[in-house]
């Protein structure tokens, strides 16, 4: 092993970034560069890929200039990345063929209802790959593609065009077009990959009427990926290290075993709940994914996945179309200055409610207003709305884990909020770390590839580093949490009639 870092590719939906990550695991510096958002038409996202791609490769260069670092420093390059976002390309000119269909795209909506209209055919999708069929995920985005781009269906079955996320897009590059790979916390992302045999599902290849000679390579999250090798970055760092944004922060949040969980509060929230070698089948409409694994686990892991669509968001909300607040983190000091919301519920279903309730339809509530009711109140009511959301969601993957969550892991931008930390901990009865470092997603990819070259030992070791968490145990009684959880429970019984 040589180098004294590890660089973590960080890409996400609105920037890119690199990191530099120590042996103690902690972030010496960061350089982001944003790039644009597309919107074609309503309801339509995309990224340009070259822009991705230069945002990223900037931020790398810029970090390793500005550290007069080489490649001799660098033990390796850990990508982590925004998921489902579909790309294809021309390997043989290396040129993208269209914009990049960003996750948060709904075109294929039409496709999706087309093809996996029938409940037979979302067992068998749901089956085969965790997956329940929505425009999200990657599949129908790859068939939108072949049909609207002209000559596309032609090149990609001539085996002319090469698929990816945005990670195997950027290995294909930084390794000069010598590698065509992904990984499996990304595949299982396309609703294309079958969890439970490891590979590209035929099947499901057919049903979108995607050629299989497009897909990349699967490998492990922490593997060879193959050596940089394009102009201007230093030649011959390893990128041994690669996973979805969301699975690369369980990973940095040391979710290394079965009942271990993370929180991402950021404008949505994402939970995540690590399910050991057990595939956990959710009867709540969650999602069933496949965890990031250290070297030599030899096992696939597993974790169930939900979200929360408006988290910190409803802090945006309160911020700026109500005016009650001048940033999100005087929330913390309103919330305090009143013992309770004295009644008060807001259910922030301003897009509908997600998982457990999947009610598209619903629109928000701001329940248990009295004469008395105070700008505190409602602050107060809107920071509980997300630590409700999240044990809503919690209590349904407890249910269909058949585990208790041991720990919640806590972190993204709204995690800074103390207050909501012990609120969580209040309603869930269970304790929740807030590492220092909540730079998670980087960190997961940093540690994926340091595990990979040796960079670090084991798991072990990198549970090690992590000793400076903030951690919040319940202090409310059971029964007056109970309590609030009921209130919760009928206030969300009135948003969903
Ligand atoms: P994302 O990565 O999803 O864009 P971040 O992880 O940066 O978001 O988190 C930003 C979100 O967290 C915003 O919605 C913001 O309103 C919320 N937020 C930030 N700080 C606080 C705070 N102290 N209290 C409550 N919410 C906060």
């Amino acid at each position: 092993m040589s180098g004294q870092y590890v660089v973590a590719l960080d890409q996400g939906t609105t920037s890119s970034r690199a990191v530099l990550i120590d042996h103690q695991g902690r972030m010496v510096d960061f350089v982001q560069r944003p790039f644009q958002q597309i919107y074609p038409q309503p309801g339509w996202v995309e990224h340009n890929p070259q822009e991705i791609l230069f945002s990223q490769l900037g931020s790398l260069t810029e970090l390793l200039a500005r550290h007069n670092l080489t490649e001799r420093q660098i033990a390796a390059i850990g990508i982590d990345n925004q998921r489902e976002t579909t790309i294809v390309w021309d390997p043989s000119t290396g040129q993208p063929i269209a914009n990049a269909i960003v996750w948060q795209c709904r075109r294929t909506e039409p496709i999706i209802n087309e093809l996996c209209g029938t409940p037979d055919v979302r067992r068998r999708i749901q089956e085969k790959t965790g997956l329940l069929p929505d425009p999200y995920f990657s599949a129908s985005k790859i068939r939108w593609l072949l049909d609207n781009v002209p000559g596309a269906r032609e090149r990609a079955e001539a085996g002319e065009l090469y698929f990816g996320t945005v990670d195997s897009y950027l290995i294909w590059v930084l390794t000069g077009g010598m590698v065509h790979a992904t990984d499996p916390t990304n595949a299982s992302r396309t609703m294309l990959y079958n969890i439970h045999q490891m590979c590209w599902d035929q099947e499901l290849l057919d049903l979108f009427g995607i050629p299989a000679s497009m897909m990349p390579e699967v490998r492990p999250s922490a593997s060879p990926f193959g050596e940089t090798s394009y102009p201007g970055v230093p030649a011959g760092i390893p990128i041994c290290g690669v996973a979805g944004d969301q699975q690369a922060a369980l990973f940095g949040q040391c979710c290394f075993r079965a009942g271990q969980a993370k929180n991402t509060y950021g404008t949505g929230c994402f939970l995540l709940m690590h399910t050991g070698d057990k595939p956990a089948r959710s009867t709540h409409e969650l999602v069933t994914t496949i965890a990031a694994s250290a070297p030599g686990v030899g096992h696939t892991e597993y974790a169930l996945e939900g979200s929360v669509f408006v988290g910190g968001a409803v802090m945006q909300w309160i911020r700026d179309e109500l005016g009650l607040i001048h940033s999100a983190a005087e929330s913390e000091m309103l919330a305090e200055c009143v013992p309770d919301t004295g009644g008060v519920y807001i259910v922030p279903a301003f897009t509908g409610m997600g998982a457990p309730y999947w009610k598209p339809n619903a629109r928000g509530t701001i329940t248990g207003i009295t004469r008395g009711t105070n700008r505190s109140h409602i602050v107060r009511a809107a920071v509980e709305s997300m630590a409700y959301q999240v044990a809503d969601l919690a209590h349904a993957m407890e249910a269909d884990a058949g585990k208790r969550m041991e720990v919640l892991n806590a972190d993204g931008g709204a995690a800074q909020n103390r207050f909501l930390l012990q609120f969580q901990s209040d309603i869930l009865r269970c304790q929740i770390h807030r590492p220092l470092n909540t730079e998670t997603t980087a960190l997961g990819a940093a540690y994926l590839a340091g595990l990979a070259c040796g960079f670090w030992e084991d798991t072990g070791e990198l549970s090690e580093l992590r000793t400076k968490d903030l951690v919040f145990t319940p202090q409310m009684s059971e029964d007056r949490a109970n309590a609030l959880m009921a209130g919760w429970a009928d206030a969300v019984r009135r948003t969903i009639l």
